[in-house]
């Protein structure tokens, strides 16, 4: 997770949140409001409060901003906005779903889907996606590729920043597919990430 190093200074673009449920967008004066105002919309619109909900929309801020206005869990500077498209991940996503069938191989359980996930929510790599995530056209699209299959996180699952795929469907990815489709990127995901725990085994 990132955070501001200075939070009482405001970014450039002021704080803000936009959620990707809805697309809304929270203004504020400063973070504090704008997570007051989150909790209020998400509350209206029957959507539920993510856990440390202060913390994911600091994250999400410093992605917005140019680097080095943030600092990581280790205290290192930010690299910044991470700049792929809502279109261009969906792009992604169907490719890796086309993919997986093509190849034959087999979509994961929903258990392995729901533990792959409890990770993904924790990863610094659950990232927002520039542009309309909530928009109608992605969100059916998201849900035609669900076809039913979800998990409890769904509601966390964002974009995959090594592959740019979208974590609700990536998690039940087999992991040969994977594979096949990103060679190279895997090796950039972070220790705790469950492809990396897969990678040298070729499980699907
Ligand atoms: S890097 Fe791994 S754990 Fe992180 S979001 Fe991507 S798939 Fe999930």
């Amino acid at each position: 997770m990132l955070r501001l190093l200075r939070p009482s200074v405001t970014p450039p673009g002021g704080f803000r949140w936009t959620d990707p449920n809805t697309s809304h967008v929270t203004r504020a004066p400063n973070l504090v409001q704008v997570v007051s105002a989150a909790i209020v919309h998400r509350k209206a619109n029957n959507l539920e409060i993510p856990d440390h909900f202060a913390e994911v929309i600091q994250d999400w801020l410093c992605r917005q901003i140019p680097n080095g206005m943030c600092v990581d869990e280790h205290g290192r500077p930010s690299k910044g906005m991470f700049r792929r498209s809502a279109e261009t991940s969906v792009r992604a996503t169907m490719a890796l779903s086309k993919l997986g069938k093509r190849l034959g191989h087999a979509l994961v359980s929903k258990s392995v889907a729901t533990s792959r996930a409890a990770v993904c929510i924790h990863c610094s790599l659950n990232v927002p996606l520039a542009g309309c995530m909530g928009c109608r056209g992605v969100k059916s699209i998201l849900e035609e590729l669900k076809r039913g299959k979800g998990t409890e996180h769904d509601s966390k699952l964002l974009g995959c920043g090594v592959t740019g795929a979208l974590n609700p469907i990536q998690v039940y990815i087999g992991m040969n597919t994977l594979i096949e489709a990103f060679p190279k990127d895997l090796k950039r995901c972070p220790a705790e990430c469950w492809i990396r725990g897969n990678t040298n085994q070729g499980a699907s």
